[in-house]
C-alpha cells in the first residue's frame, strides 16, 4: 500500500497527452493504494460537460481504479473549485476538504492545493474571495453551459498570469504555512508549479513538498513504509 499525491495537471481537451499520462499513471496503481489529486486537475472547471473528453476520460480511469481497489480523492484547486461533491462522485472521485489532515505510515500529513499559503498576493486573495462567494457560485451554476465556458476561458487567462505573478514575486509565505501546520510532519501542496522540497522551515514541520505542474514532465509524491519521495519524470515515459 502506498499513498500518491499529484496536482496541477491542468487537463484540457487541447492537451490529450496529459490525460493519457494520467491514464497510464492511474493504471499503474496497486490495490489498497490511495491517490490524492490536490487541485487543478482540470485547466478550468465550469460544470460537467458532456462534450469534454478529458472529463469523460477521468470518470472512466477513476472508475477502473475504484474497481481495482484504489481509492481516488480530490481537493479543490483555484481552477476547479466549482466541482461539487456530486460532480466529483460522477467522476468517481471523493471530494475532500480544502485542508486535509491525515496520518499514514506514522507521518502526520497536510494535503492542500497551496494557494492559501500565497497570502501576500492581495490581488489574488481578493479574486479568491470573489470566486468563493457562495451566492455568486450559485448564480454561475444556473447559467447555460456555453456562457459558463466563455466566462471560464476568460478567468483561465487571468488566472494563468496571476499564478506566474505570485510564483515570481510573492510565492509561499512561511508564516502562513506555520499557521496551518501545528502537529504536521509533512506538508504536500502544488499551485506554484515549481517542484521543490524544503526542510525544517517551520518548527515541527519536517518537510514541505511542492509538486510541479504537469507538462513536459509530470511529478508525484509517494509515501509508503520506505518513506516520502518526490518524483519528477518525463511525461513521455508515461504514454
Ligand atoms: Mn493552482
Amino acid at each position: 500500500m502506498a499513498c500518491y499525491v499529484i496536482a496541477d495537471l491542468h487537463l484540457d481537451v487541447t492537451r490529450p497527452e496529459l490525460t493519457q499520462a494520467l491514464r497510464t499513471f492511474v493504471a499503474s496503481l496497486k490495490p489498497q493504494d490511495e491517490l490524492y489529486i490536490i487541485g487543478d486537475l482540470f485547466n478550468f472547471f465550469v460544470g460537467l460537460d458532456p462534450e469534454d473528453v478529458a472529463q469523460q476520460a477521468v470518470a472512466e480511469m477513476m472508475g477502473k481504479a475504484h474497481e481495482n481497489g484504489v481509492a481516488c480523492y480530490f481537493i479543490h484547486g483555484n481552477r476547479d473549485f466549482l466541482l461539487s461533491k456530486r460532480e466529483a462522485e460522477l467522476l468517481n472521485l471523493t471530494l475532500l476538504p480544502k485542508l486535509y489532515y491525515l496520518e499514514r505510515f506514522s507521518q502526520r500529513l497536510l494535503l492542500t492545493h497551496g494557494d492559501i499559503f500565497c497570502s501576500n498576493d492581495l490581488k489574488y486573495q481578493a479574486y479568491q474571495r470573489k470566486v468563493n462567494n457562495k451566492l455568486l457560485q450559485w448564480l454561475f451554476r444556473r447559467l447555460p453551459l456555453s456562457r459558463r465556458r466563455a466566462i471560464g476561458a476568460k478567468i483561465r487567462q487571468q488566472s494563468a498570469s496571476s499564478v506566474r505573478y505570485q510564483s515570481e514575486i510573492y510565492g509561499v509565505v512561511t508564516q502562513t504555512v506555520a499557521q496551518y501546520c501545528h502537529n504536521v510532519d509533512l506538508l504536500v501542496h502544488g499551485h506554484i508549479h515549481v517542484l521543490g522540497t524544503y526542510h525544517n522551515e517551520v518548527p515541527g514541520l519536517k518537510a514541505r513538498y511542492v509538486l510541479g505542474a504537469w507538462g513536459q514532465n509530470l511529478s508525484y509524491f509517494k509515501l509508503d513504509e520506505q518513506g516520502a519521495t518526490l518524483y519528477e519524470q518525463p511525461l513521455a515515459s508515461w504514454r
